[in-house]
């Protein structure tokens, strides 16, 4: 029961997701000057664990969706204000953002007791990344919130991805590979959204290959130093026809090969451990990063399920090595090769 209603909850937010206009806002530049060299190894042993931090690497995790941040709020919109009492309300209880790449690759750093989760934005809106007159960075774009965020505390670190779609996306032309540098420099990175932003259901095994390869070829070339593109954000959520599936991880297109590591889908809950045996990089919950129609599971539902239901939320033991687990929670889990398990 409890399946069929997400599946209708999914569908409907299928239909909805990224319909939002584009909008077009003054733009310029600048070097953001913090650089977060905070890549310490956390390589320990298993009796140096802080088990009073109750690390639980058995949890689930939030991919958070945000579209634009823009006024005013909307379905598909957050403002700056929202965004940055998001990512407060997230801080202040326990999270911190790690990359999509640690998360599909499970290398999960996150300090001992704090719970990791992931930023995804979608569709490529220059409102998620643009310059002011001064040529700062719009302290009201998204990439502008991150950094000010990561500037006031010293154990958040910029992390996120932006799925753009498309060869007219993240502001004008001559601006992109400078954004994209910007990321990649400061720990962000940039994913694949599809060339055309089509309903995946309507194509077949070379529309599908084209839409993904072709737009990896775009990206890639709007690096200046050489970039993998290897994570998708599905549009709409939408899939093609479950024979063609395996085009969505891998294929060629124009003689280039690709291959993605995690496939993103639209969504309403948190995603499992990438320790725990449900976990499928191909097929990534989504969390809605809002809280208009979220139909009880945006992301306030989700904090405050996580916080009132511990054993299914995701808390670090702060070593990269070791996959720690409280008793009762280890059936489901896998201690990747090289990682050691610790139940507890
Ligand atoms: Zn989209």
């Amino acid at each position: 029961m409890k399946k069929l209603f997400a599946i209708a909850l999914l569908l409907g937010m299928l239909l909805t997701a990224c319909q939002s206009g584009d909008e077009e806002q003054g733009s310029t530049k600048k070097e953001a000057a913090s650089q977060q060299q905070k890549e310490e190894k956390k390589e320990i042993t298993k009796d140096e664990i802080d088990l009073n931090t109750k690390p639980n690497e058995a949890g689930q995790i939030m991919i958070l969706m945000y579209h634009n941040i823009s006024t005013p709020e909307a379905e598909w919109v957050r403002t700056p204000e929202n965004f940055r009492k998001d990512l407060q309300a997230l801080y202040d209880q326990g999270y911190l953002p790690i990359s999509l790449t640690d998360y599909v690759n499970g290398n999960i750093t996150a300090p001992a007791g704090k719970s990791p989760y992931v930023l995804t934005f979608d569709d490529g809106r220059e409102n998620n990344f643009n310059y002011l007159e001064d040529g700062s960075i719009n302290p009201d774009s998204a990439v502008g919130i991150i950094m000010e965020f990561a500037e006031k505390y010293d154990d958040f670190e910029p992390r996120a991805t932006f799925f753009v779609n498309g060869t007219g996306r993240f502001g004008p032309k001559e601006e992109v590979q400078k954004k994209f540098d910007f990321l990649v420099e400061n720990g962000m990175e940039v994913g694949n959204h599809t060339i055309n932003h089509p309903n995946m259901k309507t194509l077949d095994a070379s529309g599908v290959q084209r839409e993904i390869g072709g737009q990896k070829a775009y990206l890639e070339e709007s690096f200046s130093k050489p970039y993998n593109i290897n994570t998708l954000a599905l549009p709409f959520g939408s899939r093609p026809d479950k024979s063609l599936y395996n085009y969505l991880e891998t294929g060629s297109y124009e003689g280039k090969d690709y291959k993605n590591i995690a496939i993103l889908n639209v969504g309403w809950d948190p995603n499992p451990s990438p320790y725990h045996t449900d976990f499928d990089p191909l097929a990534i919950h989504r969390v809605r990063a809002s809280e208009t129609n979220v139909d009880d599971v945006g992301i306030y539902d989700w904090i405050e399920i996580l916080k009132n239901h511990p054993k299914r939320r995701f808390v670090s033991d702060g070593a990269a090595n070791i996959v720690t687990v409280p008793q009762g929670l280890e059936e489901n889990v896998k201690a990747p090769e090289g990682k050691e398990l610790l139940v507890y």
